[in-house]
């Protein structure tokens, strides 16, 4: 059993990197917006309570995140473990996951603003299937459609300048001390998430003395 957490700003490849792993080692992946995106688009009450927040790139309350992932553990589907993305995200999230689970490993994604930004602003997604495409480096075959499922791909609703600046001013102060706490109790892996996708899965392996993929 292995447990994992991704840590990253927004680009860094924390939903990309952590589908490789999670499909290699039978681990589940679980992003926390993956599951607000899905309660927005479905409208459902938690759905209404987190959209403004999300789509002005301000961090949902502690409360309501710790409830979810509370709750999505405690469906115990991940016999081989799991890989955490976008949670925890400020000092007291962290405290709360590491009184509840022992972690293997925290796997860091260290990119800067400027990348961010540039990645960040050429992010497509599918309205569909939620796949990710990226108009620089993993552009869809057909402008504008999914490959998956033939889709709409469509600009994520907080994928804009003035959302990316806050969302990079709450990751660099609140993210950032949660990693110093998660380095005193736990294994941190710091990756340089410029690279290719393959060239940072190989160095994240690396790091977790994982073997090559498969
Ligand atoms: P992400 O897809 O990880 O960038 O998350 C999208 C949005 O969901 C964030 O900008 C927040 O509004 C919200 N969110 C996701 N995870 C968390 C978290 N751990 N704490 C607070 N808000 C979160």
């Amino acid at each position: 059993m292995r447990k994992y957490v991704i840590i990253g700003a927004q680009g860094s490849g924390k939903g990309t990197q952590s589908l490789l792993l999670a499909r290699d080692l039978d681990l589940v992946h679980i992003s926390v917006g993956d599951i607000f995106r899905w309660h927005v688009q479905n409208h459902t009450k938690l759905g209404a309570q987190v959209r403004r927040t999300m789509a002005a790139g301000e961090l949902v309350g502690d409360d309501l995140v710790e409830g979810v992932v509370r709750d999505r553990l405690e469906q115990h589907d991940w016999n081989y473990g799991f890989i955490i993305d976008g949670f925890p995200r400020s000092r007291r999230q962290a405290e709360f996951f590491l009184e509840s689970y022992d972690i293997d490993g925290v796997i860091h994604l260290d990119l800067p603003d400027a990348e961010v930004r540039r990645r960040v602003l050429a992010r497509r997604l599918c309205s569909r299937c939620g796949m990710d495409y990226n108009l620089i480096a993993d552009r869809p075959t057909q402008e504008g459609r999914c490959d998956v499922c033939g889709g709409e791909l469509v600009t994520r609703e907080d994928d804009t300048e003035e959302s990316i600046t806050e969302r990079l001013r709450h990751y660099r102060a609140k993210t950032t001390p949660i990693l110093e706490l998660f380095g005193r109790k736990e294994y941190v892996v710091t990756v340089d998430a410029t690279p290719s996708i393959e060239s940072v899965q190989a160095t994240i392996r690396d790091g977790l003395r994982l073997p090559a993929p498969r």
